[in-house]
């Protein structure tokens, strides 16, 4: 029988905690701080957004969203992005991915403060993640992680393949499953004989954005199947990169889309601002 790893539900347990850690926070006059910068009006970055708002809100962290036009200069966003660095009732800043064209966006996280990346994109947090010394954890791929741990799935000693090596999902979850102990296979567009890679692994990651790339053939019996994949079909309808149908049939267990990995991802952005808030209040009480 397939195991489905509800990322919904462990989502879910995490908002639980986090309450109860941010009412003792607010005890101490603590208030978790999160801005959001949005340029331009991409419909799914909107709905993104929205997304983090509303999970905000439902926890108690104070959220404010920034929306910029599309054609928002440079010197404009850097000017905000100092505002809010200096900002005390702000804790983390994140700018919501992809920026208009004209904008360089290395440039624009750089900016942010490494104390208040809550995305965990700035130089100085990747590097610090690479070297197992992190102050938070990329969002998406610490999901993933955070969703195998409580579901007690097993990395020490696994052939662990991920598809996909972008910045934001493959590389990082990379260095995480490694500093588990796992084997890591990255595989990706100029990978040759794909099925055969990914029938190597215990534990398939596919970050491509391709629906129905990995099909029932590409399965060891019994895997474990993560589908970060977020693909919106003709109909409307949300897909991910796993044929999740077939691929149920071979693997042992499998996140859906919706409902897998996108749950976790928004869950661990709000543990990284209520880490934030905790790390500006103790710097602010203890010093550096
Ligand atoms: P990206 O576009 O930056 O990278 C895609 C990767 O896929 C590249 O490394 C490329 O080499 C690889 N690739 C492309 N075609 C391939 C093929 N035929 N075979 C093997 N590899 C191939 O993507 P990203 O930003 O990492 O996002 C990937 C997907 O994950 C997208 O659908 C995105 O929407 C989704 N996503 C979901 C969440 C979430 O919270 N659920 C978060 C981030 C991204």
């Amino acid at each position: 029988m397939i195991k489905i790893l509800d990322g919904k539900k462990i989502a879910e347990e995490m908002r639980v905690e986090l309450r109860l850690e941010i009412s003792e926070m607010k005890k101490e006059g603590v208030v978790p701080g999160l801005a959001v910068i949005l340029a331009g009006k991409s419909a799914a970055s909107q709905i993104y957004v929205r997304n983090k708002e509303r999970a905000c809100e439902s926890l108690g962290i104070f959220s404010e969203v920034h929306r910029l036009d599309e054609d928002v200069k440079e010197a404009e966003i850097l000017a905000l992005i100092a505002k809010l660095n200096a900002d005390e009732k702000i804790h983390g800043i994140l700018v919501q991915l992809p920026l208009p064209a004209h904008l360089d966006p290395q440039k624009i996280i750089s900016a942010i403060s490494p104390k208040k990346d809550v995305d965990c994109f700035h130089p100085e947090n990747v590097g610090r993640m690479f070297l197992g010394e992190p102050i938070f954890l990329p969002c998406t791929p610490a999901g993933i992680m955070e969703m195998l741990k409580r579901y007690e799935i097993e990395i020490s000693g696994k052939n662990v393949v991920i598809v996909g090596r972008s910045n934001i999902v493959g590389k990082p979850l990379a260095v995480m499953m490694l500093k588990e102990n796992a084997t890591v296979t990255i595989a990706h567009s100029k990978t040759k004989n794909l099925a055969v890679v990914a029938k190597q692994a215990d534990i398939l990651v596919a970050a491509v954005g391709r629906a129905g790339l990995i099909t029932a053939d590409m399965i060891k019996q019994g895997a474990v199947v993560v589908d970060v994949g977020i693909n919106r079909g003709e109909d409307g309808k949300l897909a991910g990169d796993v044929d999740f149908e077939k691929v149920s049939e071979v693997a042992g267990a499998i996140t859906p889309v919706p409902g897998g990995v996108g749950p976790m991802t928004i869950a661990m952005l709000m543990k990284n601002t209520v880490a934030a808030a905790k790390m500006f209040y103790e710097i602010r009480k203890y010093g550096n």
